[in-house]
């Protein structure tokens, strides 16, 4: 059975290296960059829980692509400051290593890696055989088109998903400027920052080391010059050595991420925590399962568990936060000033998937936030 990938990026390498150590698949990835890895958008943060994704994330090699941990973290309103330590700290991936290496570990596998091979689009051949029928995909390289028969697409294409779009979806977005600047800071301490005039994200300061640092911020509209007032209101003037920004997909369940052997998984599926801009893990998360679904003739959609529920209460929660004023987020980092929260928040990881939602573990530890996001909605 051939299985095409569009997208060399997490959830494209990870399906591919899930489906190809099965033996069972003829997996070709098709990265329409010449380099796996490049551009870099993403800041890299995920929580440890990576590692229960599987073993592989936990191995030697892995650990040599974790380019910094964050055991800290400050959350600033306007007249507020919330500081929490981290029991588990989490880490900061070089993302394009962290690529290059899943797509290398898909190729040792058996995958195929084809370079400069930009999806176009597919059309449907109905052959009778399984009931599925088969994929002609359509693949621009070098100048010219091939077509190519396939019995599974995935679409992991993120952002801007050719095949999410050939499946008739479209997507609500936040537009993020970042960039590499030079800041010097506690290499191990995020800093995020909430205010009404960028209300539909946030600001953040990661740090790559002491001296350097990723500097972001996403909102609806005017994000670059919004972006620029952030710099100059909190001070930072250091060299920018290069800009890692790109809009982000908001969940939407509406989504149509399966159709019959064609698939979407990571952010070509909107998986993208709304609330955290978290989109590596929920990628993984996608991939295996959609592999799973493949390897064992399963429902995609059920395997993805918990995910989808957890992608909802996100965005439940953005679209809260998207109507906060200054005074609504100095009063919800007061009441996560509390130490029922505070124990939660560095206990336990954002990224839990299974059993109890985190979102509703800290809805439980402090039932004012409850009313307070509901009165927002
Ligand atoms: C500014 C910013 C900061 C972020 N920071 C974080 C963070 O700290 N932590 C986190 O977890 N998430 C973060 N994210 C989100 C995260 O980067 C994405 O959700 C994640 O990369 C999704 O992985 P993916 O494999 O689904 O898609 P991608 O990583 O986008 O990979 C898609 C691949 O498909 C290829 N492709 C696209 N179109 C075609 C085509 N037509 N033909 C062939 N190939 C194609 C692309 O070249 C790319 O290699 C951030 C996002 C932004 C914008």
């Amino acid at each position: 059975m051939k299985v095409c990938i569009i997208g060399a990026g997490p959830a494209g390498s990870f399906a591919a290296y899930n489906l190809a150590k099965t033996g069972q698949f003829d997996v070709e990835i098709f990265e329409n960059h010449g380099e796996v890895g490049k551009p870099v958008q993403c800041s890299g943060l995920v929580t440890k829980t990576i590692s229960d994704i599987d073993p592989i994330f936990s191995c030697e090699e892995f650990t040599k692509i974790i380019g910094g941990k964050i055991s800290k973290v400050r959350l600033f309103s306007e007249n507020e400051k919330l500081e929490l330590e981290l029991k588990e700290p989490d880490l900061v991936l070089d993302r394009e290593r962290f690529d290059k290496w899943l797509s290398a570990l898909a190729e040792k596998e058996g995958a195929k890696l084809n370079l400069h091979s930009k999806f176009i689009k597919f059309e449907r051949e109905w052959n009778g055989g399984n009931g599925r029928g088969e994929i002609i995909v359509h693949i621009e390289r070098h100048g010219k088109i091939e077509k190519i028969k396939t019995d599974f697409l995935i679409g992991a294409d993120g952002f801007f998903s050719k095949v999410s779009k050939g499946l008739g979806n479209e997507r609500e977005f936040i537009p993020c400027v970042q960039a590499n600047i030079a800041y010097k800071s506690d290499p191990e301490r995020m800093d995020i920052f909430f205010s009404e005039k960028y209300r539909e994200l946030f600001a953040w300061i990661v740090p790559k080391n002491a001296e350097l640092a990723e500097v972001g911020l996403g909102c609806k509209e005017g994000t670059s010059e919004k972006f620029r007032e952030f710099l100059k209101e909190r001070g930072i003037h250091g060299k920018v050595s290069g800009h890692t920004g790109g809009p982000i997909s908001l969940y939407s369940k509406k989504q149509n991420i399966s159709d019959r052997n064609i698939f979407l998984v990571g952010e070509a599926a909107t998986f993208v925590k709304a609330s955290t801009l978290g989109g590596i893990i929920p990628s993984l998360h996608s991939a295996k399962a959609l592999a799973g679904a493949i390897i064992n003739g399963g429902n995609y959609e059920k395997e993805l568990g918990n995910l989808k529920r957890e992608m909802r209460i996100h965005l439940k929660i953005r679209r809260a936060l998207d109507r906060f004023s200054d005074a609504d987020y100095d009063a919800l980092l007061k009441m996560m000033n509390k130490e029922s929260v505070k124990k939660l928040l560095k206990e336990h990881s954002r990224d839990e998937y299974s059993g109890n939602s985190f979102a509703l573990k800290l809805l439980m530890a402090q039932p004012l936030l409850t009313k307070f996001l509901f009165k927002a909605l």
